[in-house]
């Protein structure tokens, strides 16, 4: 039978390692993979040139409308080490077509901006890294459940400030108050798109806290069932509010970790709205 794989061409192999230093392209690995053997002669390489869609029929990410031709081209390579090559191909649906272009790109725009630089330290990854920490931030319930399911209309307004002193100093207290994780404030983002998305990230947080003091003081919402738990909103509009803004929030927070190719929290679950 003859073989129907559409294997990359050492010429592209070569041009998608050079094209990345010869770094893993994943952004949370950014392994090297190639150095010195102990034979003077040789050298060690754990880097693959893997496919975005797979080389042949019933592999990852297999693109039946795609030519042999682009099968096999750099378009369709992206440079990683051998265990992220194993991590993609075995969770398609996370590492998807759009998530491995991302990666491919950045990793292509750190190495010229590494080329450029003096230090050796990005200033991409430096953001990559409180770009995860203030996900972190937003992975809990008061990002999660309709206003009414929140419970303690006091413990939600205490998470959304939490989140806000979070969003400046890089620090996140649990309810307990227990640091649970330190980074930086997000004025020390370099991406200048990403801190100004992170800025309206802050100030709709603050307006959810204003908002939720008003709807307090003006009674608009009152408290039922067993131990004052659960909550009914008087105001539809101000209840849509509410759920709303947050799932906004949560948007605007994907749309920069898809920029920064790393993964974003699920989005909120489905809301019922009247
Ligand atoms: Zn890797």
């Amino acid at each position: 039978m003859a073989n129907s794989r559409d294997d990359f061409p050492q010429r592209v192999k070569e041009l998608l390692g050079n094209r990345v230093g010869w770094r893993c392209s994943n952004p949370d690995c950014r392994k090297p993979t190639r150095g010195a053997n102990d034979d003077p002669q040789r050298i060690t390489n754990i880097g693959v040139a893997s496919h975005i869609c797979a080389a042949a029929d019933g592999g990852p990410r297999y693109d039946p409308e795609m030519s042999p031709e682009e099968r096999k081209s750099a378009e369709n390579g992206i440079w990683l080490c051998q265990s992220c090559s194993k991590l993609v191909d075995d969770d398609v649906i996370r590492y998807n077509v759009g998530l491995l272009q991302v990666w491919k790109e950045n990793a292509e725009r750190l190495a010229i901006a590494e080329l450029q630089s003096a230090s050796p330290v990005s200033t991409d990854n430096t953001d990559i890294d409180r770009l995860r920490f203030f996900v972190q931030c937003f992975d809990r319930p008061a990002f999660q459940d309709q206003i009414d399911q929140e419970g303690r209309m006091e413990d939600f307004d205490q998470a959304i400030e939490d989140t806000i002193i979070a969003m400046n100093t890089g620090v996140l207290r649990t309810r307990d108050g227990m640091i649970i994780k330190k980074s930086e404030g997000k004025s020390t983002i370099i991406n200048p798109v990403w801190r100004e998305k992170l800025n309206t990230i802050t100030d709709m947080l603050v307006a959810l806290r204003k908002r939720l003091k008003i709807a307090k003081d003006e009674k608009l919402y009152s408290t039922y069932g067993k131990d004052d738990v659960m909550y009914c909103f008087h105001d539809r509009e101000l209840k849509n509010w509410f759920d709303l803004t947050r799932e906004e929030i949560i948007k605007i927070l994907s749309s920069i970790c898809q920029e920064a190719g790393i993964p974003s929290l699920h989005f909120p679950k489905q809301r019922y709205r009247w």
